[in-house]
Order: C-alpha cells, then structure tokens, then sequence
C-alpha cells in the first residue's frame, strides 16, 4: 500500500513537468509511422496546451480558424491537460489519417482506478508531418447541415429539422443583441437528442458523467453551441455565446441569472425553478440566503445560481428594463460587488436578502 502512494506521488510529481505518457502494450513503437504519431502525441502533451499558445504539433487550419482549437481542452475545468497521467490505448491508422485513443485516469488514494475520460484525436499528415486534429472536425460531416440566419445548425441524420425553432432561435438572438448593443456572431450550434450523442461527436467514448440519467444539457464556448434535448431552440447557451464575451466585469449569478431570465435552466422556464423553489425554501428556514452567494445546487434540477440570480435579474429587468439589465453586466466580478449591485439597483441591503428573495419567491410563483 505503501509503496502504490509512492508511485502516485511520483506520477503527479512528473506531471509538474508535463502530463505522463504511457502506452498500451498492443501499439508497436518499432513500427516508424506508429513511432512519429507517439512523438507526436508525447509533444504536444508536453507542450502546455492547457495555455492555448500557438502550437507546432496541431494543425494550422484549425489554429487559424479557431482562438481554442483543440476543443477537448476546456471540457473539464480547469483543463483536460491538467496533469492527469494519459494513456494512449490504439493508434489505428486508416488511409492517411490516424485515430489515436487516449485514456486519461489516476488510482485514487484507496486503489480504485479513477477514469475521468477516454477520447480520440486524429492525426493528418501536413506537408510530410503529422499534426493533430479534432475528431468533431471529421466526424461531423456525417451529421446533417442546415444554415438558418447566422446559425450553422448540425444535427444527427435521424433528426427532423425543424425550421419554426431555427427562425425562433435567430429571433431571440436578434433580440439580444440589439437590447445588449452588440454585434450578432455567426455560430455553430450542434443539437441531439441527449447530450451523450453530442459527447461521441466531440470524440468522447467515455467521460465522467457519460450515461446518467439524461435532462437537457448544452454548454457553449466562444465559437460553438452544443445542446441535447431542446433542438433547435436552446437560448440560455446562446445568451452566453453572443453576450458574455462583451462584458467581462460581471459577476457569474449575473451572466447565469440573465441567461435563465431569458433562455431557462435545463429545459425548465425561471418561472417553473422559481415555484419549486419557493416551496423548498418554505420547508427550509434555516437556509441563510443572506449568504446566498455560498449556495450551490437545491437539487439536480436546479440551482441557486440559475433560479436566485434569474430572480434578481427579473426584478431589475421589472425596474429598469432592458437598460438596467445592461447596466447589471458591468458591475464587477466580487461577491461583494454582486451584494453592492442588488443595494443600487434594488434598494436592499445585503442583511435584508434573506427575507427580500423569501417574499419576492412567493410573489412570482402566483400563476
Ligand atoms: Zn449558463
């Protein structure tokens, strides 16, 4: 036992210095082409990825189109390239291109294996070397296309495109956009049924949370929207694509609060995470929301963030419209400044929230 602490110790030790490359016994490192993808892969590893600086081992298209291009690296926070000792499992090669399948895990303290994801890469050779690709730029283009407005949907073959949600998604971002004086981006937005297909496009075969039970889900990044079960219409990620960028002084109850004002939480409206939880919070007096900040989720459907920040949002959209909203996107990243915001826009102090949120839940839960 002893001895197993010690080599984890050594494994995260080494990861200090980059992130730990081993290989499954079935690759053949005698092999010359096999040997150039490993290097290749142990190089890029080593390369800091997680700081998406300009990078000789992934290729040049992808660089130039994309500021985050390899798009595996924000899926876990704070980075797949965090130190988690990666093990290779294949290196297939078909036509010119290689699919590399990587595991990245750690034993836990007690020896249990702790898997956090299996994925796939490609490589492709550029000008006689290999770089590295995604697997979501292959993959898909086995996926149906439609372009509505600025927004590039991808969608899987089975899937009936539906047009009035595609129109409904441009108008809302036009709405935004406009009410926020920003410029409308175009985008990608990936749509599935549940979010483990959009996963395996990404080049997932595993990851911690794959197969749960499934409630709608989607995540945006700068350039990309990807959502399982709302179709075409999914507005809280999109909220987040077009705006966050813009004002960066926000508090995130402020971003997460608008977005779930104006685009819902999992599927649900504010209006339906605002009924619930006014009831739970009546059987639940102890509950300091003077400190609401410090909470996280009522349960896992909805969140305090979401529900309590959409509330706020809400009643500063009611006072001021559209104008106070924007104004609510500056007023700075603290929990103090947050505190601060809701004294200068809704006249309560911070040792008064607790009952201010407890009677305002009650208000909006009326039909
Ligand atoms: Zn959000």
């Amino acid at each position: 036992m002893k001895q197993l602490q010690i080599i984890i110790f050594l494994i995260f030790s080494l990861s200090v210095f980059g992130q730990s490359v081993t290989y499954n016994h079935t690759i053949d490192a005698t092999d010359v082409e096999t040997k150039k993808v490993m290097l290749l892969f142990e190089n890029y590893l080593a390369s800091n990825p997680e700081k998406k600086g300009k990078n000789p081992y992934w290729n040049k298209k992808e660089q130039e189109k994309h500021k985050n291009y390899d798009f595996l690296e924000s899926e876990f926070q704070p980075s797949l390239y965090m130190g988690i000792p990666a093990q290779v499992l294949s290196i297939k090669f078909k036509n010119d291109s290689c699919k590399i399948k990587v595991k990245y895990s750690y034993v836990k303290k007690n020896g249990n294996p702790h898997v956090l994801a299996i994925v796939n890469y490609l490589a492709i050779k550029e000008n006689g070397k290999f770089k590295l690709y995604n697997w979501l730029s292959y993959s898909k283009k086995k996926w149906n296309r439609k372009k509505v407005g600025i927004v590039d949907f991808y969608f899987p073959p089975c899937h009936k495109f539906n047009y009035e949600k595609a129109k409904k998604l441009n108008n809302f971002i036009n709405e935004i956009c406009k009410n926020f004086s920003v410029q409308p981006k175009p985008f990608e937005y990936y749509l599935a049924n549940n979010y483990d297909e959009i996963q395996k496009l990404k080049g997932f075969d595993y990851y911690i949370g794959m197969g749960e039970q499934s409630m709608p889900s989607g995540k945006a990044t700068d350039d990309k929207v990807y959502c399982g079960g709302l179709g075409e219409y999914y507005p809280h990620e999109v909220f987040h694509l077009q705006i966050d960028e813009h004002f960066k002084n926000k508090h995130f109850w402020v971003s997460e609060g608008i977005a779930t004002l104006l685009g819902g939480s999992r599927g649900k409206s504010l209006h339906w995470h605002i009924k619930r939880t006014n009831l739970y919070l009546q059987k639940h007096p102890e509950i300091d929301l003077n400190n609401m900040l410090k909470l996280t989720n009522l349960d896992n459907q909805t969140s305090y963030h979401y529900v309590l920040g959409g509330l706020i949002a809400k009643k500063i959209m009611d006072k001021g419209g559209w104008s106070l909203l924007k104004d609510f996107m500056s007023t700075g990243t603290t929990d103090k400044d947050y505190y601060n915001a809701i004294e200068k826009y809704l006249a309560v102090k911070k040792s008064d929230i607790n009952h201010y949120i407890r009677t305002q839940l009650k208000i909006e839960s009326k039909p």
